[in-house]
């Protein structure tokens, strides 16, 4: 059984003033860490430092939404994992599509984005998902297929100590959400193009679901076999929603 995995991605948003009063209600929550789950919140990067001050020894983890692939060197604006480590980062978007889209992030490059992560102990959240000009072509299989066989090839077995998320584009803060169906035959070929490689891992890696997902939707699409978790943009910036995907039964 795979444990709830409930991701945060505060892209570029918060204040130091509002990260303090969204994370003061949100460990104020009772019911926060009574239930067995993986819960993290992906900041920017100037905030790495209070929010992982802010949550020590709670049951939310620290995360960053972009890693460099380079481990040092003159790479101006760039933030390596043995930096992000320093602050506590346990997980790392990678491949999310706005950088693919608006940097220019190559398949390739996301993975060794991954690999960079997993060089430095972070575990990296591996985003895959198609545009909708892609799924109205019918090709939302090949593309994902694609997407993760670029980061099998280079990690290899490492792949089991990756989370993967699928991010319909058309679904990011859009309020358009995937059908739990239509999520879960992506997730369930996402798994089968694991089991192929590594049977072990595809057991074990959680397949997360992206894309306009809200308390009101999560329920449906979590009951799903092969839907893990979310990773989750807007809601993740109101503290009660945040706890309320996270207190979800699957
Ligand atoms: C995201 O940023 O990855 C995301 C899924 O955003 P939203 O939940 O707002 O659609």
């Amino acid at each position: 059984m795979r444990p709830l995995t409930m991701v945060g991605n505060w892209k570029m948003h918060g204040s130091l003033s509002a990260n303090q009063a969204f994370l003061q209600e949100l460990l104020a929550a009772p019911d926060l860490g009574k239930k067995p789950g993986r819960f993290a919140l992906c900041v920017p990067y100037p905030y790495l430092a209070q929010v992982s001050q802010l949550l020590a020894h709670s049951p939310v983890v620290l995360g960053a939404q972009d890693i460099s692939d380079h481990s040092h060197g003159a790479y101006t604006g760039e933030v390596s994992g043995q930096m992000l480590k320093e602050f506590g980062t346990r997980y790392v978007i990678v491949g999310h599509s706005e950088r693919r889209a608006y940097h220019h992030e190559t398949d390739d490059c996301v993975a060794r984005k991954a690999k960079a992560a997993l060089l430095n102990g972070i575990t990296p959240i591996i985003c895959v998902g198609e545009t909708e000009s892609e799924r109205d072509a019918g090709q939302t299989l090949p593309v994902v297929r694609r997407q993760l066989q670029a980061v099998l090839d280079l990690l290899q077995n490492k792949i089991a100590d990756c989370l993967i998320a699928y991010e319909p584009i058309w679904a990011i803060g859009t309020g358009r959400v995937a059908s739990p169906h239509e999520a879960q035959d992506v997730h369930r070929e996402l798994r089968l193009q694991l089991a192929k490689f590594d049977a072990d891992a595809a057991s074990k890696v959680a397949i997360l679901y992206g894309g306009s997902l809200k308390p009101d939707n999560a329920k449906e699409m979590l009951a799903m076999p092969d839907i893990d978790g979310g990773l989750v943009g807007g809601a993740s910036l109101v503290a009660k929603d945040f706890l309320a995907l996270c207190a979800i039964d699957q």
